[in-house]
């Protein structure tokens, strides 16, 4: 007796196959490689793990789960090899797939957001790091209550991704995340929803322009930790098609000499940063002495100390506010306003106070 039809087989045997499909490609394994094979020509970095992302993707099972799918049915065997052709047209992955990567974080991304990258992730972590050490401080937050936790500023937040990864990874903070694309504030508006639904304290957001110089004016002399990814490339830069053609320009390039946004951050940063609150400001490869210079030109910070990333390249920039008590010299009239670069013995007499009381 036959057995009754199932939707499995309804849907395989419903579809005639066009003759040169073979049931062949239709193995993920098969279409894989063959897909890698397009994606290496057309120049893509990755092609074998960009080629078994989309795949994942299509089929609906995470990457590493690939190798036990089921074969591709018809329809997603045609939807697979669409995006494969919009990658070798060199759409960004991340839009095809309509997600990327960050941190403990998948956000949502697509045309008119700069979809987030690896090596921000440094950045983001060391602002995590930042704000936990400040999780228990009382005065925290500019003082305003013990229970407000670290006050983090994340200027430039595209997609939201350095605020909602330290939202989700020091929990304590309070965030607040700024962008001025009215595109790129669609998107961030609704990752920050997806993280506060799933759990995470949610990210205050703020349409604003970060160089305007009265930003965020009821958080000056406030802020913990203030975090920026902001659009650093210089103009002449040749971008690669992806950037180019789908990063919106304002997200990526940042004048003539790539530093137009970081100048006035940097300025509006010692504004608005508690006296010993910390700024971590990602920048172009080329910019790895000019931007710690132009945070020693400034006056109001200290500690200043460059990052590379994994690849060795010059990242991002992290200074202290300097607090005006600490500069106070002996002898010295005032001690308020700005002054020099960083003076070695306040590390000097940071060692010795811990040698003595160890
Ligand atoms: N590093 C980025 C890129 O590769 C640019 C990032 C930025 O301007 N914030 O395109």
């Amino acid at each position: 007796m036959a057995r009754p039809a199932t939707l499995h087989d309804y849907v395989v045997t419903s579809r005639p196959q066009h003759p040169s499909e073979g049931s062949e490609r239709r193995q993920p394994t098969v279409a894989v490689a063959r897909a890698a094979r397009l994606l290496a020509t057309a120049g893509i970095e990755s092609p074998r793990v960009e080629a078994e992302l989309l795949a994942a993707h299509v089929l609906g099972v995470p990457r590493g789960r690939l190798a036990l799918a089921d074969r591709l049915s018809p329809d997603q065997l045609e939807r697979y090899d669409a995006l494969v052709a919009r990658r070798v047209a060199r759409e960004p992955l991340q839009h095809l797939t309509g997600k990327a990567a960050f941190r403990h974080l998948e956000l949502a991304v697509g045309p008119g957001v700069f979809v987030p990258r690896p090596e921000t992730e440094l950045l983001a972590g060391w602002g995590v790091d930042q704000a936990r050490l400040r999780a228990c401080d009382p005065t925290a937050g500019g003082g305003q209550g013990a229970t407000g936790g670290p006050l983090v500023v994340d200027l430039c937040s595209g997609s939201g991704a350095i605020a909602l990864a330290v939202a989700q990874e020091a929990p304590a903070a309070r965030v607040v995340a700024v962008e001025r694309s009215p595109a790129a504030l669609a998107w961030l508006r609704r990752n920050a929803a997806d993280r506060a639904a799933a759990g995470d304290r949610p990210v205050e957001v703020v349409a604003a322009d970060v160089t305007d110089p009265g930003l965020l004016g009821e958080l000056v002399g406030r802020v913990d930790v203030l975090l920026c990814n902001p659009p650093y490339v210089p103009r002449a830069v040749q971008v690669p098609p992806e950037v180019a053609a789908h990063d919106p320009d304002e997200a990526v390039f940042g004048g003539a000499d790539g530093l137009d946004v970081i100048r006035p951050v940097l300025a509006r940063a010692a504004q608005l940063l508690r006296p010993g609150g910390v700024l971590g400001v990602e920048h172009d490869d080329t910019h790895g002495a000019a931007v710690p210079a132009l945070l020693a030109a400034d006056g109001r910070y200290e500690e200043i100390v460059e990052h590379r990333d994994l690849a060795g390249r010059p990242r991002f920039a992290t200074a202290r506010r300097r607090s005006p008590a600490s500069c106070r010299t002996p002898g010295a009239a005032g001690g308020s306003g700005p002054v020099g670069p960083v003076h070695a013995e306040d590390t000097d007499r940071a060692g010795a106070w811990q040698t003595g009381s160890s």
